[in-house]
């Protein structure tokens, strides 16, 4: 009740919150409260969780914040959906993203942009920008967001809370509307590390739906925050750290890693030195699955579909414009006039066209044209194919500063949230908010944002640890030390 009236009370300015459903989040915290009354409860009694609009809950709207699946409901419940309820969490709600999990402001989405609790002249990040704002405007303890390339731990950044993005793998993606396959995780946003653990402890674990999750067992992560080592090896990268990054943001990152060296932590410089490269390959390459995970939106299958009857008429309006031309016409004229006539399209084709033209907003056009031509012949090898190589390299960059160091420090995104609006037209400007975040997906590494300290501008900023596959264990005993010192 506590949430419901919070999310009453301002989610008309902050608008995280795209569909609440009261009745069943009212019923469910009755049906919990007894199971506590009696002992039984599961491990998440208590907690209330807000859904991305892109994780499929049975009978619920996921619409990925486009037109295209404005009218789409999931027929069953992703595998996140189902650990969740097992262990009695309520579920809230479906929050505003970035359409298709594409952006970093939560701009580009049907439902209007979200608006940074903080303050809401400002972004709250994307594209789990609605994920983030949800937990810092306290309309829940925790929600679910996807990091592709950075999209839980940059609105974390930006909105004030604690974000997790998990080893790929580690988390079943089953029920998870795709991005970019080979990127794509769920993950959690929360107001503390320690719920940060919980919700990891319900949410890993193999899952024979996916091929892609991991069979390692699951460790008990609570134990790393109850019991943080300050002991630890941290690896400061100078390629993190330089033009680019608010002067403010790492002096005070600076000043926690100083914090966590009087502790006991030992700082050791290390070079990443392809992570310059991030950017391009992560564009090249997570563009290029778009398209192909894209591809499946015909307007047939499922979501929106153009008007037939205005599709028709269009086309028959064409054939005649095309053949009262060729009354007049003679010669090459009308052989010409006729190769147009065969290539009208045919009704399905201009459905199919139409669908989409309506459907998808303009990020997602841009990015399923560049997808589309980094894929093409010609083109492949040069792009694609030269991606995956420094996909690679930048994997080994990690493994081997891994061989030195427990974790990875760096900022977690250049600047404190920005204001609405301001990169909109600068599709590149956007981009190079990932810059931190991308490589840790590109590498299928885990990473953690964690609050950091408040700019003079009055917004928060956080920093990022990073941490070796399967090794969420270290982010989290690092984030706790941090979280310890404020
Ligand atoms: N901002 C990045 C993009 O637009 C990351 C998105 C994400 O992590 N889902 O692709």
């Amino acid at each position: 009740q506590n949430y419901i009236q919070n999310i009453e009370q301002r989610n008309d300015k902050i608008n995280a919150v795209v569909s609440l459903d009261k009745e069943t989040a009212l019923k469910r915290a009755g049906e919990v409260q007894e199971r506590i009354e009696q002992g039984t409860a599961g491990k998440l009694a208590g907690m209330v969780v807000g859904i991305k609009d892109l994780i499929c809950e049975k009978d619920k709207q996921a619409t990925c914040a486009s037109n295209i699946l404005a009218n789409f409901e999931s027929v069953y419940d992703a595998t996140v959906i189902e650990r969740l309820r097992d262990e009695d969490a309520i579920l809230l709600g479906r929050l505003n993203m970035d359409e298709f999990a594409m952006g970093s402001s939560n701009e580009n989405t049907i439902y209007g942009p979200t608006h940074n609790p903080v303050d809401a002249s400002k972004v709250p990040g994307g594209s789990s920008g609605g994920s983030a704002a949800a937990v810092a405007a306290d309309f829940c303890t925790a929600s679910l967001g996807t990091d592709t390339g950075g999209s839980i731990r940059q609105p974390a950044s930006y909105c004030g809370v604690v974000g997790l993005k998990p080893t790929y793998g580690r988390v079943s993606r089953y029920g998870l509307i795709a991005y970019a396959s080979s990127f794509d995780c769920i993950g959690p946003l929360t107001h503390s590390v320690k719920d940060a653990a919980i919700m990891l402890e319900t949410l890993a674990g193999h899952d024979e739906n996916d091929n892609t999750s991991s069979s390692r067992a699951v460790p008990d992560y609570q134990r790393f925050v109850d019991r943080p080592d300050a002991n630890i090896r941290i690896g400061v990268p100078e390629e993190y750290f330089g033009e680019g990054l608010d002067d403010e943001i790492r002096e005070g990152i600076r000043g926690r890693l100083a914090e966590l060296e009087e502790a006991g932590a030992e700082l050791v410089p290390i070079h990443l030195p392809h992570m310059k490269y991030g950017i391009a390959t992560y564009y090249i390459l997570a563009t290029a699955e778009a398209s192909s995970n894209l591809a499946r939106y015909d307007g047939i299958r499922y979501g929106h579909r153009a008007d037939i009857e205005e599709v028709e008429k269009e086309l028959k309006q064409e054939e005649e414009a095309i053949k009262e031309q060729m009354k007049l016409a003679g010669g090459d004229k009308k052989v010409e006039l006729g190769a147009q006539l065969d290539d009208v399209d045919s009704p399905l084709i201009r459905l199919y066209k139409k669908s989409r033209t309506e459907g998808f907003g303009q990020e997602v056009k841009r990015r399923i044209m560049l997808g589309t031509y980094v894929l093409s012949a010609g083109y492949y090898d040069a792009y694609y194919a030269k991606a995956q190589k420094v996909r690679r390299l930048i994997k080994e960059d990690f493994t081997s500063a891994f061989e030195e160091v427990d974790v990875i420090v760096s900022p977690t995104a250049p600047t404190t949230a920005f204001d609405i609006g301001a990169n909109i037209e600068n599709p590149l400007q956007m981009y190079l908010n990932d810059i931190y975040t991308i490589s840790a997906n590109l590498a299928g590494i885990c990473g953690i944002n964690i609050p950091a300290g408040v700019h003079t501008n009055g917004l928060p900023y956080g920093m990022q640890f990073m941490a070796n596959t399967f090794e969420e264990g270290k982010l989290f005993n690092a984030a706790r030390l941090v979280e310890q010192l404020s």
